[in-house]
């Protein structure tokens, strides 16, 4: 009889001891000055995000989806105007299209990246598409690359919705380099605690390069204000606090070391995993680097099963996403069916996450792997 070791999904506790004193110490300092919205440390923050990325603008707000909103509210859309993104994701991505009299109009990802299959990008796009929202899932990018070049060709903008990817790297072919959430016109990140870069609390940004669309997002984050009191745009409340910011800072000086930890559990995982007839490892894709935001297996099995089995054996699985964005009720209206984007089905029914944090021992890892291999 094995002994059960204590697993968790994401170890913040383990992480913030690490960094305990120097958030404490801002937290001080944070009191002590009372400027408790948008103080000195949010401004300190987006700086050191702006250098970290190679990004003109870092603007922060309340938090991922609202970051996604803002982005979409400062193009100037019109109802009805198209919006392509993916099936497979949060929900949070198409509800702020919807939400904004625009239409969600679906792409199928592809199996093994779990990302969109660019390659059926060209055939969704009408004269109404005006806005392109890729979703780089658990931590590994879409093939901007070659979703730019047919936005281009399109004068289409593009939104990346990069609350998974923080700090992944896109490599193009010409041999650059390039951040995730930089390459296309706006960039949109999640602070949740559970994500890469995560506070402990709700946050987000959005990036660009682009310095009169800074200013406009700006304004719409701060009620369409271009100065106390006089409202330009209709815009919306959402900020980042100054607790949260110190959080972010302290995280980020680490968070390359983080992508390190990450890697190894994964490693460590693909190792105990891949030639298991039943489970499919995640794929690396050759344009892009892995954060492992999550570790997502494609499982041929009974999953339900292997759930319940690890979770008695005290181990926590995830399934991101059970079911596809098409399929919810809420997007009824928009009249798809179910074998409309068959990938993303597929997955819906086979994806399962393993715990992935940056704080495992390798008793854990160990205890995991064994765990998985008697019950798959
Ligand atoms: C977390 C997440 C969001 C939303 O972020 P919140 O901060 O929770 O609003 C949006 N898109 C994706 C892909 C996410 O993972």
């Amino acid at each position: 009889m094995i002994e059960q070791l204590n697993i968790q999904m994401v170890d913040l506790k383990g992480q913030y001891n690490k960094i305990k004193d120097e958030i404490q110490t801002g937290f001080d300092e944070v009191i002590n000055a009372c400027a408790f919205v948008n103080g000195p440390p949010v401004k300190q923050f987006a700086k050191n995000l702006e250098h970290y990325l190679d990004v003109k603008h870092v603007i922060p707000c309340g938090n991922g989806t609202d970051a996604l909103q803002i982005a979409l509210m400062a193009l100037d859309l019109q109802p009805g105007d198209e919006v392509i993104t993916v099936p497979f994701s949060f929900v949070a991505t198409a509800e702020v299209i919807a939400l904004l009299g625009l239409k969600p109009v679906f792409v199928d990802v592809e199996m093994d990246s779990f990302n969109m299959d660019v390659s059926k990008l060209e055939t969704a796009i009408t004269d109404k598409t005006k806005a392109i929202i890729p979703v780089h899932l658990f931590g590994q990018m879409s093939n901007m690359e070659a979703l730019m070049e047919i936005a281009n060709r399109h004068q289409i903008t593009v939104i990346e919705d990069n609350a998974q990817a923080i700090g992944s790297d896109f490599y193009f072919s010409d041999g650059r380099t390039q951040k995730a959430g930089t390459i296309g016109y706006i960039g949109c990140t999640s602070f949740y605690p559970s994500k890469n870069l995560g506070c402990y609390g709700d946050g987000g940004a959005m990036f660009t390069n682009d310095d009169d669309l800074a200013h406009k997002i700006r304004c719409i984050a701060n009620h369409g204000q271009v100065q106390k009191y006089r409202s330009d745009f209709v815009g919306v409340n959402s900020r980042l606090d100054s607790f949260q910011a110190v959080i972010l800072d302290a995280k980020l000086k680490h968070l390359d070391e983080y992508v390190v930890a990450r890697n190894k559990a994964a490693v460590f995982y693909d190792n105990a995993f891949k030639d298991q007839e039943s489970l499919t490892v995640p794929h690396r894709v050759s344009y892009s680097n892995h954060v492992f935001h999550q570790y997502t297996l494609n499982y041929k099995g009974d999953r339900d099963g292997l759930k319940t089995a690890l979770k008695e054996a005290g181990i926590p699985t995830m399934v991101y996403y059970p079911v596809p964005m098409h399929l919810h009720k809420a997007y009824d209206y928009l009249g798809n069916k179910v074998g409309d984007f068959p990938v993303c089905e597929y997955l819906a029914e086979h994806v399962i996450s393993l715990p992935m944090h940056t704080e495992f021992t390798e008793d854990q890892l160990n205890y995991i792997v064994e765990q998985v291999l008697s019950k798959a």
